[in-house]
């Protein structure tokens, strides 16, 4: 194991206060990085989107090549990276738990790999916990002291805010393996009628043999629209959030599917009250956040 403070590529300096810092992307299907000047601004310019190598060691090789190259010399000032990955993140926050959709990355030291071949500080969370910072910081979130993100995208994930005038506390939440009765799929983590069987872009390939972006089935759609609706009814009466935003893949490519989701919770929930917002920042919420993550105190993060 490589160790995070001796970096494999040496610095010529110390970063300075102006240094750049990445945002990674790094999800079931897709890893997209951005150059941010702040963790606390949105604007990034992307240097690279490739499709996730499912390989841990080629996917970490590609994330520092892919930098080097879009950077050029400038890549040795990075004063840091934020990572969002579409993965269950140990409690620690220095790798992977469990991930139906990367299984390759489970138990590996992925903060220490990717700081020795970056060369500086790496920070990582849950998509939907980036998610949820960057809709909170600069989104559709702002507002609200009880929020959730919900990502419907190779798998389900969400996260949670809760806000208070003295803290903050973001939470990542299991949403798509929450179990819903009757449903007899085997889910890819291991339980039997997981949301995401018949929710998440992989389980419903797997199922069906193409893509969601390939199915124009309207009874689908309304099928995937109920049950996700159902799956945040749940969340909402759970938790008490008061708004969530939602995004992802799936839900950005079918713009009817979030006034549906809308009715649906609205049409259900009696005795409380869950907005359902579009994401501002729509498929870049995961990586402004991922910048975000830098300027967020570990000790306010619950992976
Ligand atoms: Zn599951």
């Amino acid at each position: 194991m490589r160790d995070a403070s001796r970096p494999d590529v040496p610095r010529p300096d110390a970063p300075k206060p102006d240094a750049p810092l990445l945002g990674i992307d790094l999800g079931g299907t897709t890893t997209r990085i951005g150059i941010f000047a702040s963790p606390d601004a949105p604007r990034f310019t992307v240097l690279a989107r490739f499709p996730t190598d499912a390989d841990y060691g080629h996917a970490l090789d590609q994330i520092a090549h892919e930098t080097r190259r879009g950077m050029g010399a400038a890549w040795a000032q990075l004063a840091g990276v934020g990572v969002a990955i579409g993965a269950q993140v140990a409690r620690d926050g220095q790798g992977v738990l469990t991930s139906p959709n990367l299984p390759d990355y489970v138990g590996r030291p992925l903060v220490a790999d990717l700081a020795a071949r970056l060369g500086c500080p790496v920070r990582l969370a849950h998509d939907g916990v980036c998610g949820v910072l960057a809709e909170r910081r600069f989104g559709a979130l702002l507002a609200y002291e009880r929020a959730a993100y919900l990502t419907l995208s190779t798998g389900t994930g969400a996260a949670i805010h809760l806000r208070t005038a003295a803290t903050a506390l973001t939470i990542s939440i299991q949403v798509g393996h929450q179990l819903l009765d009757g449903n007899p799929l085997p889910c890819l983590c291991g339980q039997v009628g997981c949301l995401e069987t018949l929710t998440g872009g992989r389980q419903i390939a797997l199922r069906e043999g193409r893509p969601p972006a390939e199915i124009d089935d309207p009874l689908f759609w309304e099928g995937l629209a109920q049950k996700v609706a159902l799956g945040l009814v749940n969340l909402a009466q759970l938790t008490r959030v008061e708004a969530v935003a939602v995004s992802g893949g799936i839900a950005l490519a079918r713009p009817a599917l979030r006034p549906r989701l809308r009715e649906l919770v609205s049409a259900r929930l009696r005795d409380a009250t869950l907005l359902v917002l579009d994401a501002a920042l729509g498929e870049d919420a995961p990586l402004v956040g991922a910048a975000a993550l830098l300027a967020e105190p570990e000790e306010r993060i619950l992976h």
